[in-house]
This record gives C-alpha cells, sequence and structure tokens, in this order.
C-alpha cells in the first residue's frame, strides 16, 4: 500500500507542478472589512494584519475579489489583461490617487468564472479594473502584485439570497489555487460616522456593537439564513446595513463556507462608531 500511496502522491505533485490550474489542497476564502481607503496607504493595525496574512499563506494561483464598489446590473467578470487601478474616491491625499496596482489580470479565470456561473450569464468586462475595495486590501496582501486579480461584480438588483447562493457555484476554484476574498464591511453606516469621536480608538455606537456581535454569532452558529434575512434582524441591523453594499460580499464568504471549516475572526474591532472591521478567514492554507 505503501509504495502505491507513494506513487500517487508524486503524480500528483508532478501533475500540479505542469498545470498549476489542477486540484490543489482548498485555499482559504476571506472577508475583509475594508473600511477607509487609507487603510491602502497606512501602516496601521488593519493593515500589518493583511500583510501578515499575505506573508504566512501560500501564494495563490490568481486572486478572485467580490468587492462593495463595483455594483452593476447584471453579473460581470473583468476580463482585461492588465486591469487599471480605479481611485473610486474623493477627498483624500493626492499620496492615495497616486497609488498604483499593477497586478495582471487573468483572461482565462475571467472565462472559467463566468462559465461556472451558467445560467446566470455573466459578462466578460473590458472597462471596469481594480477599485479600491479590491486593492487598498490587496496591495497589502501581495505588496509585489505579482499575482492576477480578477474582480465578480455584485448584481445589485438581485437580492441577499441570490448572491449566497451565486457564491457557491464558485466553489471549484478554491481547489485550483483561486484565492476568492470578499472586501466590504458587516457594519457601515456613512451617515451616522461619529466625527467628532474620530479619535476615540474603537468607539462604537450601541447598536453597531449589538448589530457586529450578532452577525458574529449567527456566523459562528453557521446560521446563515438570518444573514440572508437581514432585513428582518430588527433595529440594530437596519442601522448597520442602510445599503447592502458593503454586506453583500460578506455573504459571498459565507456561501463558500464547506461543512466542517472553521471560521476565525480578525481585526474586529469599530471605527468612527457607525463601521466595523471585523473579518474573517474561512478554512485553512
Ligand atoms: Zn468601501
Amino acid at each position: 500500500m505503501i509504495p502505491f500511496a507513494g506513487a500517487m502522491s508524486s503524480l500528483k505533485t508532478l501533475e500540479q507542478y505542469a498545470n498549476p490550474l489542477l486540484s490543489t489542497d482548498a485555499m482559504p476564502v476571506f472577508f475583509f472589512g475594508h473600511g477607509s481607503p487609507i487603510n491602502a496607504i497606512e501602516e496601521n493595525e488593519f493593515s500589518k494584519e493583511w500583510q501578515r496574512i499575505g506573508q504566512a499563506m501560500p501564494k495563490p494561483n490568481a486572486i478572485l475579489c467580490i468587492s462593495a464598489h463595483w455594483l452593476t446590473r447584471g453579473t460581470f467578470v473583468t476580463a482585461m489583461e492588465q486591469p487599471k487601478t480605479i481611485h473610486d474616491f474623493g477627498g483624500f491625499p493626492q499620496q492615495l490617487f497616486d497609488v498604483q496596482y499593477p497586478a495582471p489580470g487573468s483572461p482565462k479565470l475571467a472565462k472559467n468564472t463566468a462559465d461556472l456561473l451558467g445560467d446566470v450569464h455573466a459578462g466578460l468586462d473590458e472597462e471596469w479594473g481594480l477599485d479600491h475595495g479590491c486593492w487598498s486590501v490587496v496591495k497589502h496582501l501581495y505588496p509585489d502584485a505579482d499575482v492576477p486579480v480578477i474582480q465578480l461584480s455584485i448584481d445589485f438588483y438581485k437580492p441577499a439570497s441570490f448572491h449566497y447562493s451565486l457564491a457557491k457555484q464558485l466553489a471549484s476554484l478554491r481547489r485550483k489555487g483561486i484565492l476568492i476574498i470578499g472586501s466590504g464591511n458587516m457594519v457601515h453606516n456613512l451617515r451616522m460616522v461619529a466625527w467628532d469621536k474620530m479619535e476615540v480608538d474603537g468607539f462604537a455606537f450601541d447598536w453597531a456593537t449589538e448589530a457586529n456581535e450578532q452577525m458574529k454569532k449567527y456566523i459562528v452558529a453557521r446560521a446563515h439564513q438570518p444573514l440572508i434575512d437581514y432585513q428582518k434582524q430588527g433595529k440594530a441591523f437596519d442601522l448597520a446595513i442602510p445599503s447592502p453594499d458593503h454586506y453583500y460580499p460578506m455573504l459571498y464568504a459565507l456561501g463558500l463556507q464547506e461543512k466542517g471549516e472553521d471560521i476565525s475572526f480578525f481585526n474586529d474591532k469599530a471605527v468612527m462608531g457607525s463601521l466595523t472591521m471585523t473579518s474573517f478567514r474561512i478554512g485553512k492554507g
């Protein structure tokens, strides 16, 4: 038995070497709370954690990112060879507008992804690029921009259940060395930012803490249905999710959780009262 297993094992290694898109151990899945675009250029507790994660993980073949900042009618996948860096924000220092993140795209992965989505008919996009929901985090994970990155858009005309289910169709990519990332914020209410408490470390309104803690409880219990039904969860959730753009990326991450896979939280902290940076990792790797 042992020589046979050994032969199989080295055959597998050889195949993987010859074709990196062949099956590998499942890559982890991440949900990143990205917060302010300034995190892209600041060395702070959040960005340092992103750097640590990038260094600790085997380098993926490519990254597929679902960002809160690419909302579309219909579903699209970026399919260009070289995505541009999109500076989709205002009122920040020039230094942030000067950032370029020149990671290549992957037309092949874009096509594979669209194929997996079947009936949804994802369009291959040549116009978008990488928005800050994606590059502000990925820049810290892979500062050399040497991992291809594609984005999957969020069809903002579809309900939460659609996004959760759509994610499940991407599951096989995890065994092809693809790192799937959702980037948003679990609690995200920009109208209620406590500008007068900006300097108070970790300040959170009570409703923000309540919603964040309840979301974590559901996540730990693998109770995904109440998270999909976020509009039925009461006042704290209503305030935490005034619009689901930053929330949906989390549902994509949860949709990819397989049976028996653990979740670990990081950057679990509020900023400016009405946002949480709470993030999680699904699986090992
Ligand atoms: Zn954002």
